[in-house]
């Protein structure tokens, strides 16, 4: 049920039809004293433990990767978000988040290793567990005497995780269960102690969850390392169970709640994986900047030729947008969990709920993050040139590294899909009404648009329009296809995937635009002069990938008359009154970076 205080906060999803003040955004510059001293910390040890030592994760050096688990787990930043009864920190979900960032740009394979103990290999019991299942393994877990692995995928169910063949058959006195079955491309299993593992009882519909401690002499066997093209040092292995046999007071939450705790478990994991990509963009950044900054060619610093610093300028945008869209959402899940232990949830019940409620920006983050991080490596790899190409620079485990991110976590095709079905979902249940704002603008469409001259004079007046423009093309492109297809709408991928794109974008483009606004007006307009290029400069990209998806959905499904009048209106919703110069606004921002010599915002 849902309380009256939730009620007053932006549900997710909600940003697509409610406007959001820039007072209401948390953004990076929001950092309290205890976050920004926790950021320094996990800077810190990523510079000492982790980025020395890049040359041996690169070697597969699996037992340093552990070494350095055990050591963050002396550091306290295993258990960041763990509560303080079972031996975590007990912070709040964006001390987590930053945690996870600036732990993760050393190397992918740490950062994978982190990411899935933390994640996906304790949140199963911290969310679900019982009392006794939480006292018994999560104080291990948090302070790093035992790592945790989240055994789902298997040889036939990868994206279909629901249909694994793994078998949980209870035993004849009805005191354990005995789990078979194979399972493929799971982190952390060579230096696991135990595994979450998802297996189906008898011909349930939906798998169930089982914690199952890492004992070699209870059939259980390992794969050898899997040979793979990044993370080089993140143990990746095959598990295989045989007989296995775990007590029934081991199974997670109830027979058949499997998949919900996957699913749950997942959600969390993405954003943690936007997160961690963060840092390693702005590194990748940093690096190319310095590279270009010092590399000569026709007696030129090669930052100083327009190709190159556009490319800069683009680099440094998206890690900006990809960071105000990061801690946008996160603050949102730590005020609802807040809210809900407020109105009497355990802890437990307020954590699962207020991530469940922003599924959707976390599969935005997940898939934005992900590509901009691997683009930014890919630029990188440009602008180092041949040296790019070589392993002693480090673009090329950056690009090697960055390219597992649109894979795990739900392929990012999945996560595209998912978040707007899962808006869509949000719509029939009440919980988003996109059907009231569909449909003004389908009266829009209808009516005759305004000839007033609109007056732009204020800071981002024409961008905040355009923002609430690119709203109504998703909301018209959706809506109509809703309208075309019904429950069939699953079935046009494509669509989906553009609809995806639209709604992405917004989100991102708005939150980097909110966090400049908020900026602006507590630092003033001169120190934010570059921000508010970027979001400028964000905010044109975006308009031109929401055209371009928008136009090839409508041509997809509308035709005649339809599709005359929703072309119409797309082009009326994409057309800037004053185009901002974005070769200037490239140039402005290279310019200040190239100054710094580094990413400075
Ligand atoms: C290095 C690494 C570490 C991993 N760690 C773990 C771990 O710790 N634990 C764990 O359980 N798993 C782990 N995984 C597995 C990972 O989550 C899966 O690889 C991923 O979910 C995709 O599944 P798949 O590989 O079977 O690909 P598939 O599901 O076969 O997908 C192949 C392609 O088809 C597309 N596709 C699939 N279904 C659909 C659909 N319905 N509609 C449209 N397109 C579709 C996908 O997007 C993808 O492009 C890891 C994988 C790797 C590579």
């Amino acid at each position: 049920m849902e309380t009256q205080q939730e009620k007053e906060i932006l549900r997710g999803g909600q940003f697509l039809v409610k406007e959001t003040k820039c007072e209401d955004v948390f953004t990076p510059e929001d950092f309290n004293e205890e976050q920004k001293m926790m950021r320094d910390s996990v800077i810190e040890f990523n510079d000492r433990e982790i980025i020395p030592h890049r040359d041996r994760f690169e070697a597969k050096d699996y037992a340093l990767t552990e070494e350095v688990m055990h050591k963050a787990g002396d550091m306290g930043f295993l258990g960041v978000s763990v509560p303080e009864a079972y031996g975590g920190l007990g912070m709040g979900f964006v001390s987590t988040m930053i945690v996870c960032e600036y732990i993760s740009s050393g190397t992918g394979s740490f950062s994978t290793a982190f990411g899935a103990h933390t994640g996906i290999g304790t949140m199963p019991i911290t969310l679900y567990g019982t009392e006794e299942q939480k006292q018994k393994y999560v104080p291990k877990l948090a302070t790093g005497e035992w790592f945790g692995a989240y055994a789902l995928t298997e040889p036939e169910a990868g994206s279909d995780a629901n249909s694994g063949k793994t078998t949980a058959t209870l035993s004849a006195d009805g005191k354990s269960y005995k789990i078979n079955g194979q399972k493929m491309w799971i982190s952390n299993a060579g230096f696991c102690n135990l595994f979450i593992v998802f297996a189906r009882i008898e011909n349930d519909k939906n798998i169930t969850g089982f914690i199952v401690e890492k004992d070699l002499n209870n059939g259980i066997s390992l794969g050898e390392e899997e040979h793979k093209l990044g993370i080089h040092a993140s143990s990746t292995r095959q598990v295989f169970f045989s007989d296995t046999v775990v007590p029934v007071e081991n199974m997670l939450a109830g027979r058949g709640e499997g998949f919900k705790i996957a699913m749950n478990a997942l959600n969390i994991g993405r954003i943690k994986l936007a997160a961690a990509c963060l840092d390693s963009q702005r590194r990748i950044t940093t690096i190319a900047l310095q590279y270009a900054n010092e590399r000569k060619q026709f007696n030129t610093r090669i930052s100083d030729f327009g190709a190159i610093k556009s490319k800069l300028a683009e680099m440094a945008t998206n890690c900006y947008a990809g960071e105000s869209a990061s801690y946008r959402a996160a603050k949102n899940i730590e005020d609802r969990i807040a809210m809900r232990q407020a109105a009497g949830n355990s802890h437990q019940e307020a954590e699962l709920k207020g991530v469940e409620e922003y599924a959707i920006e976390c599969s935005i983050l997940k898939v934005a993050v992900s590509e901009d991080v691997q683009h930014c490596a890919d630029e990188g790899i440009q602008i180092f040139g041949g040296m790019g190409f070589s392993k002693d620079t480090p673009m090329e485990a950056a690009w090697r590294d960055a390219r597992i991110a649109r894979i795990y976590e739900g392929t990012n095709e999945i996560n595209r899909m998912l978040s707007v079905g899962m808006l869509v979902k949000k719509a029939m249940k009440g919980h988003v009404d996109l059907l009231g704002p569909a449909q003004a603008v389908a009266d829009e469409l209808m009516g005759i648009p305004s000839f007033d001259t609109p007056d732009y004079s204020e800071l981002f007046a024409e961008e905040k329009e355009m923002i609430a423009k690119l709203k109504k093309v998703f909301l018209m492109v959706a809506g109509s296809a809703v309208q075309k297809y019904g429950p069939e709408l699953d079935n046009h991928q494509q669509l989906l995937l553009a609809a995806s794109d639209i709604l992405i974008e917004i989100y991102m483009a708005e939150s980097t635009l909110l966090r400049t606004e908020k900026n602006v007006k507590r630092f003033g307009e001169k120190s934010q002069e570059i921000q508010i290029a970027m979001a400028k400069l964000y905010l044109y990209n975006a308009v031109s990938i929401v055209e371009k998806n928008g136009k090839e959905s409508i041509i997809s499904f509308a035709e005649g008359d339809e599709q005359r009048m929703l072309l119409m209106g797309l082009r009326r919703f994409v057309k800037y009154t004053n185009y901002p110069d974005i070769v200037d606004l490239r140039n402005a921002i290279a310019e200040k970076i190239k100054a710094e010599n580094k990413y400075c915002f």
